[in-house]
C-alpha cells in the first residue's frame, strides 16, 4: 500500500483522477455528474459491492470544497485497500461519492460558486432560503467587513470581546448555524438548491441500490482538536437513538447535537439532516465526522479573511495568496503526523461503519 502521506493530491484534477483510476481498478461501477457546463467539475461516485445490497456505507467527501483534500485521501486511502486484497464484505454495498462541491475543492473554497455553504443548502422548501439570525446580522459588520484582509487588524482581540459578550455556544449557532439573507457572507446557504444540491437530492437514493439499511458518513475538517475527531449526529435524538451511534463508533466520540460546549452546532439546511428525512425507504443513519485543525479562532480568522480576499483582493496580490495558503492549512494540515493520523482514523471510522452493517 502506498504511504498515507502520498494520498494527499496536489488538486482537485489530480484527485478527481486518482479517484476514478483507483476505483476503476478495483472494480467499481462509476458516474460524474457535472456541476458546471464545461463538465470539468464533477461529483464522481464510486459503488462497490452487491448489485441488490441489503445494507449500504456510503462516504461523502468535499462537502465543504477544500475539506475535500483530506475527504479524497480518506476515500482513496480506502479504495486503495481494497485494490490490493482488502476485504469487501458481502451483502452490501460501498457508495464512495468523491467532492460534492468540485468548485470549492478546484478553487480552494469552502463554498462553491455562489458563494454557497452546501451543508446550509438543503432546505426542505423553496421559501425557507431567507432571512438570518438576529445575532448573525448584527454581527455581520465584523464578520464580512467589505474590505480586502488586513495584517494589521487585531481581529483576535476582536473575536474575544465578541465571545466574551455573547458567549462561544450562543455565538457558533448564530454565526455558523446558517444565513440566507448575506449572499457574500460567511455560512450563506443560498437563495436556493444549488447543482450540487439537486445531484444529490436526485440520486442518493438510487446510489444506495434498495438496501434497507444506511449508514453514511460525512467527511469533514475544521473543527476541533488537532489531529482528532468527533462524529456529529445530524439530528437532536433522544438517548436512545443516538445508543446505536455509542455503540458502534464509541461513546467517547459520539456527540449529540444538543451538547453545549462541543463542537457540534445547530444548523439548518444540512446534508444529513435532508437524507434522513427524505429517504425513507431505508433506514438512514448518518454521522458527520469532523477532524479538528487549529484552534477555532485560527480557522474563523481564516474563513474571513478568504472570503475578504475573494471578493475585494486581486487575485495576483500576496494577501490573497496568503489568505488562500492560510485557509488551506486550515482545512488540510501539512503536517505530517495529522495526515497520518486522520487517514489512518478515516479507514477505522468506516470499517467500525461495515461491521456494524455485517453483524446486526
Ligand atoms: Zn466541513
Amino acid at each position: 500500500m502506498m504511504s498515507r502521506l502520498d494520498l494527499f493530491s496536489p488538486s482537485y484534477e489530480v484527485a478527481r483522477r486518482r479517484f476514478r483510476d483507483t476505483a476503476n481498478e478495483a472494480g467499481a461501477t462509476l458516474e460524474q455528474h457535472p456541476v458546471d457546463p464545461g463538465a470539468d467539475l464533477t461529483i464522481d461516485v464510486a459503488t462497490l459491492g452487491h448489485a441488490n445490497p441489503r445494507w449500504a456505507v456510503v462516504v461523502t467527501s468535499g462537502l465543504h470544497g477544500v475539506e475535500g483534500f483530506f475527504g479524497s485521501a480518506i476515500q482513496l486511502a480506502w479504495l486503495t485497500r481494497l485494490k490490493s486484497g482488502g476485504p469487501l464484505p458481502g451483502g452490501g454495498a460501498i457508495v464512495l461519492i468523491h467532492a460534492v462541491n468540485p468548485y470549492g475543492f478546484a478553487r480552494l473554497r469552502r463554498t462553491n460558486e455562489d458563494n454557497v455553504d452546501l451543508n446550509r443548502n438543503f432546505l426542505d422548501t423553496r421559501d425557507s432560503y431567507t432571512g438570518a439570525p438576529a445575532a448573525y446580522a448584527a454581527l455581520d459588520p465584523f464578520l464580512n467587513p467589505a474590505s480586502p484582509p488586513s495584517l494589521l487588524e487585531p481581529f483576535r482581540l476582536k473575536a474575544l470581546w465578541h465571545i466574551k459578550r455573547n458567549g462561544l455556544p450562543m455565538l457558533k449557532n448564530a454565526v455558523a448555524g446558517g444565513q440566507y439573507r448575506f449572499p457574500r457572507g460567511l455560512f450563506f446557504g443560498g437563495y436556493g438548491p444549488a447543482a450540487a444540491t439537486r445531484i444529490m437530492q436526485q440520486h442518493l437514493a438510487a446510489w444506495l441500490g434498495g438496501a434497507q439499511r444506511t449508514i453514511h458518513i460525512d467527511l469533514h475538517s475544521g473543527l476541533g482538536a488537532h489531529g482528532r475527531y468527533r462524529l456529529l449526529l445530524a439530528e437532536s435524538m433522544r438517548p436512545s437513538q443516538s445508543e446505536w451511534y455509542r455503540d458502534t463508533f464509541g461513546s467517547e466520540v459520539v456527540e449529540p447535537l444538543d451538547s453545549v460546549d462541543g463542537t457540534a452546532y445547530d444548523a439548518s439546511g444540512t446534508l444529513g439532516g435532508w437524507a434522513m428525512r427524505h429517504l425513507s425507504d431505508t433506514r438512514y443513519r448518518f454521522v458527520g465526522a469532523e477532524f479538528g485543525t487549529y484552534p477555532i479562532l485560527r480557522v474563523l480568522g481564516a474563513l474571513r479573511a478568504e472570503n475578504r480576499a475573494h471578493f475585494f483582493s486581486r487575485p495576483d496580490v500576496g494577501a490573497f495568496r496568503r489568505a488562500r495558503n492560510e485557509l488551506l492549512e486550515c482545512f488540510c494540515p501539512h503536517d505530517r503526523r495529522w495526515r497520518e493520523l486522520v487517514v489512518a482514523q478515516g479507514l477505522a471510522i468506516i470499517d467500525q461503519a461495515v461491521r456494524s452493517q455485517t453483524t446486526e
